[in-house]
């Protein structure tokens, strides 16, 4: 310290004085520089354990295969039962408009547009028999749902113009990219939410799919409708069930209809008993119209309640989980090689 004190005389040359000044800049500065380098020199948060297929190495950003959407024709069934041919690109903005909140971050937004342009094509390139003379129709419970820039833009209202652009960004940004798996597209199912897993096909559908395979997901109380309650009347009760399972015995008190709950290893229900007979978690959901098959079952005096988690079958992608994800960093390619295991994003010249 003393040496810089005598340094600092007035008497020294101008060189050496403005030496001196950018030293001290130096000093002064150089703290400044840290502090902006500090964030990526904490440690990063610890990627999740466990059995997820996150690609650990960063990947280089897929790049679009441009054009290709424009090029590509599907049938697709209105809902006055005509057909309209029409590119994917076209298709794909409406079903991205209507499957998933266009509030939702970009890359979650992404993610689906790479699921609904693969489900796309693997209707195209399976057939339906619900509907052979179009490949894909509105009807989300039998495809994908669908709006047209009037509807979309009526739903939206204040945030028409932005929306519509940021869900073509979506479409456009991925570009002809899809899930495949061994090389071909696969069935990229998803859903809205679920709660700490999501389903495997084998137990939800009766086929084992390898990349339909359980893994977490991070969506919770954030989810609007995370948890619903559905109470029924008992009249009402044995009527719906005596619909689905005319077998059933429900002579005794409302206490015996349901049996224990047999747990999928997601957590939801796999199987159950309903008046003695042996019923998937599947068919008690969709006999009471519960949002999922991850529920709990109440007789009460004169009633039954539901209460159940999240919402679809529980089967590939987590719509909120996805937009979960996107919120922690991870890019739509990443998102998709969460959700579906062991899955190539990339584009498909078949
Ligand atoms: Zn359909």
């Amino acid at each position: 310290m003393q040496g810089l004190r005598e340094k600092r005389a007035p008497a020294w040359p101008r060189q050496t004085v403005v030496t001196a000044l950018a030293l001290l800049a130096l000093v002064f500065l150089l703290p400044l520089f840290f502090l902006e380098e500090e964030p990526s020199l904490r440690p990063s948060e610890p990627e999740p354990t466990a059995t997820l297929p996150l690609a650990v190495a960063p990947t280089p950003s897929l790049q679009p295969v441009e054009g290709w959407d424009e090029g590509y024709g599907l049938r697709f069934l209105k809902s006055d039962g005509t057909v309209e041919t029409m590119t994917m690109a076209d298709y794909l903005w409406g079903v991205v408009a209507a499957e998933m909140p266009a509030s939702f971050r970009i890359e979650a937004l992404k993610a689906q547009a790479v699921c609904a342009r693969t489900y796309s094509v693997y209707q195209k390139l399976g057939g339906t028999e619900k509907h052979p003379q179009a490949d894909v129709c509105g009807d989300y419970t039998c495809c994908q749902a669908y709006l047209t820039r009037e509807q979309a833009a009526e739903s939206w209202g204040e945030e028409a113009a932005r929306y519509a652009d940021k869900v073509a960004q979506a479409v456009t940004d991925t570009d002809g990219l899809l899930c495949l798996y061994g090389g071909e597209p696969i069935d990229a199912v998803f859903f809205s939410s679920t709660e700490g897993r999501t389903a495997d096909a084998a137990e939800v559908w009766g086929a084992t799919v390898p990349y339909l395979v359980p893994v977490d997901s991070p969506e919770g109380e954030e989810v609007p409708g995370w948890r619903t309650v559905c109470t029924y009347a008992a009249d009402e009760v044995k009527e719906r069930i005596g619909k689905v399972w005319p077998q059933a015995d429900l002579s005794g008190a409302a206490e015996t209809w349901f049996g224990t709950p047999e747990l999928d290893s997601a957590g939801a229900v796999a199987r159950m008993t309903v008046g003695g007979v042996s019923a998937t978690g599947a068919q008690i959901r969709s006999a009471f119209g519960l949002r999922s098959a991850r529920f709990s079952v109440e007789p009460g005096e004169g009633s039954v309640t539901f209460r159940v988690t999240g919402y679809g079958h529980g089967v590939g992608m987590s719509q909120y989980g996805a937009n979960a994800l996107a919120g922690e960093g991870k890019d739509f390619q990443a998102i998709l090689e969460w959700y579906y295991t062991g899955v190539t994003v990339s584009g498909w010249s078949g």
